[in-house]
């Protein structure tokens, strides 16, 4: 079982789900192949299709990065995850990659996008032996998220954690303190729990299809990051062979071969060690 608690008090989800205005969340689940998406996320889907051809691809290729690295995890004895970013339900979350290794495993979802909120249920389906639980809240507020009572009663922070920041650390513009706020979650975790993060980089992209991309960034949220920055991020931990590299390359032995390009994927993952 698992429980829906957040700072959703006054606001039901469905008041806070603008569905005329493009999601990440909702934009990633129509990229995915997914339902759970409106005529806006599928425009801003397409003009970045346009933009970037291969975006599906990227897609596909982090999601399938984020779920060998919970299974790798899982199969070195790691028991709790903290998802932040976690998306919209999908099929084999991280959860169910967990728990299929080790039904104790134990997971807190985060996320701060009301319609992830609304799909929350599918997340708690928890197995006996373990748990699952849901956070409404913001990766740009670290505090709340490690001092939450479902998290303190889920996750056991004596214990290592595998932190998840996979496809959100590029929502963090540099002036919020992407390191700084990882920094902070870190800090609260023992030596022995592990970061999974995957980061857009658009550095081996023509300058041609950069510009179309910048273009459509339009709130200015979206920060791509070169290797190197994504590695200054990771500084101070130990990076698991094979360090960073493209999601498409990551212990990435048993997937369809050949394997995509770093160009059409442009996604890069790493797990690292916490010391
Ligand atoms: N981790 C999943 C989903 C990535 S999509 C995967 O890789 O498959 C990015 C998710 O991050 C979306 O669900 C979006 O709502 C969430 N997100 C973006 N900024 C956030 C923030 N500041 N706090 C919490 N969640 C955030």
């Amino acid at each position: 079982g698992g429980l829906v608690t957040g700072r959703s008090g006054e606001l039901s989800a469905a008041d806070r789900i603008d569905t005329t205005v493009a999601h990440p969340a909702r934009r990633y689940n129509y990229l995915l192949g997914g339902k759970d998406n409106f005529a806006a996320d599928r425009e801003s889907g397409d003009a970045l299709a346009a933009a970037m051809p291969t975006v599906r691809l990227a897609a596909v290729e982090n999601r399938m990065f984020l779920q060998r690295a919970v299974r790798f995890l899982a199969q070195q004895g790691v028991r709790q995850f903290l998802d932040i970013g976690t998306g919209i339900p999908t099929a084999d979350n991280t959860h169910e990659v967990a728990q299929a290794i080790d039904p104790t495993a134990r997971v807190v979802y985060v996320d701060n996008d009301p319609i992830v909120l609304a799909h929350a249920r599918a997340l708690l389906s928890s197995t006996a032996e373990g748990h699952t639980a849901y956070l409404d809240a913001d990766l740009r507020e670290p505090e709340q998220i490690l001092a939450h009572p479902d998290l303190r009663t889920t996750l056991d922070l004596s214990q290592p954690v595998a932190l998840m920041l996979v496809a959100i650390l590029h929502f963090i513009r540099d002036d919020e303190d992407p390191g700084g706020i990882l920094a902070r979650l870190v800090a609260a975790l023992p030596a022995g729990s592990y970061v999974v993060a995957s980061h857009v980089t658009w550095e081996f992209l023509p300058p041609a299809v950069i510009a179309k991309l910048e273009a459509n960034n339009h709130d200015g949220r979206f920060r791509a990051r070169s290797t190197e920055q994504f590695a200054g991020l990771l500084d101070g931990m130990e990076l698991v062979d094979p360090g960073i590299v493209s999601v498409a390359r990551w212990r990435a032995d048993d997937a369809p071969q050949p394997r995509p390009s770093v160009q059409d994927v442009s996604f890069n993952g790493a797990v690292a060690r916490i010391v």
